[in-house]
């Protein structure tokens, strides 16, 4: 019998994630992710969509995230767990999957804590260029947790936004974010209130993690043409904003099935009319009309930012040389026979002298 080949996974540690990240840079890793999931929505019809899968549990949710087109299938494992941090966890943990859709061959195991992080700023910047006013200069940043830095950087290399104000109700938050980005150009101002933060800001980025129906955003603060950037209202009975700032803008979203679900859409009746941002980016639907406009991005987070986002870690690994082949499917002689992986050693040994005869 024709010896079948071994399958072999590719796997990407948090380290290895890490090293491409400073091998490449922040920037451009920021930039061509962004254009990796750029060109993924351009082609939104080629893939096989669902809502994400998600248990929930009192103090949080863990949830799977697939996608495929022809060619890829892919899936991501994450949590969220706001009270996390207490405990010295970080809210979010991930890890996925690129998988060969005429095989089912495991491609690439990788980490996705780092990697989403990443992904969901490129997303934010890509909704943005299209959403936010040009020439936006100034952005509110209103939670300083482990996704801020790379929000901030997003907008400041991919936007040009040169000014942040941050808030955030944990101080030490703000001082880290301050920390790790004071070797950038950036101005960055440590406001005491929201609304100071908010004020006068072309653009509002809302990353906070609670699990519960908050108001970091409530009509009084938004100003005409304000884009806001929603990131952490992700989840049923977690939300950002007051239902009268999604009524008073125009809001776009990922994947609409999802985020009535998930987003601070979920306030809202199910005809509130949304646009989804692929047809924009076909520009097959407009998206801001107008510098009074207020736009809202209510990112929740799509499988197919995911999928760009291992497209590029796979190829910007396979360019560096790092990562390491692991045996996470059995190395069988014969394909029919998974158990002689376990049988006794010397039915093994008498079955492969048979094989080679
Ligand atoms: P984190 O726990 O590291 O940081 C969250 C920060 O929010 C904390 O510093 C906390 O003090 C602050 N905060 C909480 N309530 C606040 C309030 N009322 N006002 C101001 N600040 C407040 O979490 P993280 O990893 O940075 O994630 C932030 C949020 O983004 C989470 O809710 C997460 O689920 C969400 N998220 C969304 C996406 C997406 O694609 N949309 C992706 C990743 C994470």
């Amino acid at each position: 019998m024709k010896r079948t080949s071994l399958v072999q996974t590719q796997f990407l540690s948090a380290q290895d994630v890490a090293t491409i990240v400073v091998e490449v840079g922040v920037e451009a890793t920021l930039s061509r992710m962004a254009d990796f999931i750029f060109e993924d929505y351009l082609r939104w019809q080629d893939f096989d969509k669902c809502a994400r899968v998600a248990s929930h549990s009192t103090d949080g949710v863990i949830e799977l995230m697939p996608i495929a087109d022809a060619k890829t299938y892919a899936f991501k494992y994450v949590n969220g767990h706001p009270k996390n941090t207490l405990a010295g966890l970080p809210t979010v943990m991930a890890f996925g999957v690129l998988a060969d859709v005429a095989t089912g061959i495991p491609e690439l195991l990788s980490e996705l804590t780092l990697t989403t992080a990443l992904r969901t700023a490129a997303m934010s910047a890509v909704a943005a260029r299209a959403l936010a006013r040009p020439g936006s200069r100034s952005m509110a940043l209103i939670g300083n947790g482990a996704q801020s830095e790379f929000q901030a950087l997003a907008f400041h290399h991919l936007l040009g936004i040169q000014e942040i104000r941050l808030f955030d109700t944990d101080p030490e938050a703000t001082q880290k974010l301050m920390q790790n980005l004071q070797h950038t150009s950036l101005r960055l101002i440590d406001c005491d209130s929201i609304a100071q933060a908010v004020r006068g800001a072309d653009i509002v980025t809302t990353v906070t993690a609670d699990k519960t129906n908050a108001t970091i955003l409530t009509p009084d603060l938004i100003e005409p043409g304000m884009h806001i950037n929603g990131v952490g209202g992700d989840c049923p009975g977690k939300t950002e904003l007051h239902a009268d700032v999604l009524r008073m803008a125009s809001v776009f979203v990922q994947y609409e099935p999802q985020t009535r679900i998930e987003g601070d859409l979920q306030q809202l009746p199910a005809d509130f009319a949304v646009t989804e941002l692929w047809q924009v980016l076909r520009q097959e639907a407009p998206g801001r009309t107008s510098a009074q406009e207020v736009t809202v991005f209510d990112s929740v987070g799509f499988a197919l930012e995911d999928y760009s986002a291992l497209r590029y870690m796979r190829d910007a690994a396979s360019e560096l040389g790092l990562g390491q082949l692991v045996s996470l499917i059995p190395d069988l002689p014969n394909p029919k026979d998974l158990f002689s992986l376990i049988a006794p050693k010397a039915q093994v040994a008498s079955h492969k002298l048979a094989l080679a005869a």
